[in-house]
């Protein structure tokens, strides 16, 4: 490994590159000892219940033991697709699901994208919204069959928006050997996820939630009329209603949800400045980008297209991120070599959760809502759900969320450690270096 000096520039940042612009900001609401619905979680899932109840005139109250927005909803990628994400983790959802019920889920997922534009343009969100496209790279020729099985399966859904990139057309939309085909996504888009965040919490606040943070929930009861009284480190509150939207950050003050949701690490760096004309010439198109390996990179330009930013699972057990942003560096050297000698000026992790049937779950669980299991891709689908969540609690929406329907599963003896995410992550990453070597034999496997 080289020497990290060589790596980080001097004014390295051991924190998301987002905070420049918007780092999470207290909430120093007094804790009140009532609330009509308390909503645990100040992310993106979290806020997008509050500004939902609190546009139709439900005073929701937002704890957050971190400043709001600390959380993944403030360290992500940014990149944004509506139901082409649905089958990026498994390729037998037909299967699974059927195919009605499946065909359900992307337009409810293509619908969220649509929503989540229209609500960016009706708040006025100040979050740097783009709509650039998502190109996804075959990391192997077989990965490229199975992208083209899921372009079929997002274009049937009406929505024709996926297309297939040959092998030769890899280089109109990226500098690199290491791909073998892709698929483009029109239908995508790239938001600064810190601005998006703190846009959220203040239009919430604009309508009147409540936000409160460094309150920790410890746990809750139920009282004989039905509500809650929940406890937290600043004192009791009691609440009609209780919703939880802790996802990769969900403890032991909800057991049920903890059993149902494996937190994993992502981790992030961002490039020093390399100035748009060199951005361009490695990414032209400035979309948002992503792979079919395993272990996946994603990575985009920044808002002002001045850096790379660049993310992957770069350790299945929990890393030290000036580590983990070493080991991305040298990944991202790998796909591009180009960039060798450029430096890192940022590097940080935040958790994702994940569900164990990979599909987004949101529900009423003994009385307690909830929207959780983001599978590493919830800007859209978290925002999709925490309204949602919203609709349920006030009792007012159309039709059911399909996602409501869904089981959400555990597993025997599973309390919410993962351990054996180091052996899963061994597995995958050992696919994906025989897949990296079968490419680069040129074979076809
Ligand atoms: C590095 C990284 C890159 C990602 N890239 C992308 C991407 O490009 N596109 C995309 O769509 N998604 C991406 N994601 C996923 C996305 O960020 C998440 O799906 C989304 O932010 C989840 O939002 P949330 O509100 O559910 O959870 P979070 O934002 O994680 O919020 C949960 C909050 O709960 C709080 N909390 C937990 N327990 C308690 C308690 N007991 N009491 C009080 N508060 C509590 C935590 O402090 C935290 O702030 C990425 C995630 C990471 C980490």
């Amino acid at each position: 490994m080289p020497e990290t000096s060589d790596i980080f520039t001097p004014d390295f940042q051991a924190r998301p590159y987002w905070w420049d612009a918007a780092p999470p900001a207290p909430a120093e609401a007094p804790l009140p000892e009532e609330a009509e619905v308390l909503v645990v979680g100040g992310g993106i899932a979290g806020l997008s219940t509050a500004l939902e109840l609190a546009r139709n005139g439900v005073r929701p109250l937002v704890i957050d033991r971190e400043p709001i927005g600390w959380g993944a909803s403030s360290r992500n990628g940014g990149a944004l697709a509506g139901a082409g994400g649905l089958g990026k983790l498994r390729g037998d959802l037909k299967e699974h699901l059927g195919a009605a019920f499946l065909a359900e889920l992307m337009e409810e997922g293509e619908g969220a994208f649509e929503q989540f534009e229209a609500q960016v343009a009706r708040d006025a969100l100040d979050c740097d919204y783009m709509r650039c496209g998502r190109f996804v790279g075959a990391h192997a020729p077989k990965a490229l069959e199975a992208l083209k099985r899921r372009a079929e399966m997002i274009n049937e859904t009406g929505a024709g928006q996926a297309e297939v990139v040959s092998r030769a057309g890899v280089a109109a939309e990226i500098a690199t050997e290491r791909y073998a085909g892709g698929m483009v996504l029109h239908r995508a888009g790239s938001v600064h996820p810190g601005k998006y965040t703190r846009s959220l919490a203040r239009a919430a606040e604009k309508h009147g939630a409540l936000l409160a943070s460094g309150v920790e929930m410890l746990d809750y009861r139920r009282d004989a009329d039905g509500g809650f009284r929940v406890r937290t480190r600043r004192g009791e509150v009691r609440a009609r209603q209780l919703m939880v939207a802790t996802n990769g950050y969900t403890g032991a003050a909800t057991p049920w949800q903890q059993r149902r949701l494996i937190p994993v690490a992502s981790y992030m760096i961002a490039t020093e400045e390399l100035g748009e004309a060199r951005v361009r010439s490695l990414l032209p198109n400035l979309r948002v980008y992503g792979d079919t390996k395993k272990v996946l990179y994603y990575f985009r330009p920044s808002p002002d297209h001045s850096r790379i930013l660049f993310g992957g699972r770069a350790s299945f057990v929990d890393a030290d991120v000036l580590r983990a942003g070493a080991t991305l560096h040298r990944f991202l050297l790998d796909l591009m070599p180009s960039l060798r000698g450029s430096r890192v000026s940022h590097a940080w992790k935040g958790n994702v959760a994940f569900a164990f049937d990979l599909m987004p779950h949101v529900g009423t669980q003994e009385g307690v809502h909830y929207a959780l299991a983001c599978n590493g891709s919830g800007v859209v689908t978290m925002t999709h759900l925490g309204r949602v969540a919203a609709q349920r609690i006030m009792g007012s929406a159309n039709r059911e969320s399909g996602f409501a329907r869904l089981p959400f599963p555990t597993m025997p003896f599973y309390g919410g450690k993962p351990w054996f995410l180091p052996l899963v992550g061994m597995g995958y990453q050992l696919r994906d270096r025989l897949d990296g070597w079968r490419v680069r034999k040129g074979g076809q496997e």
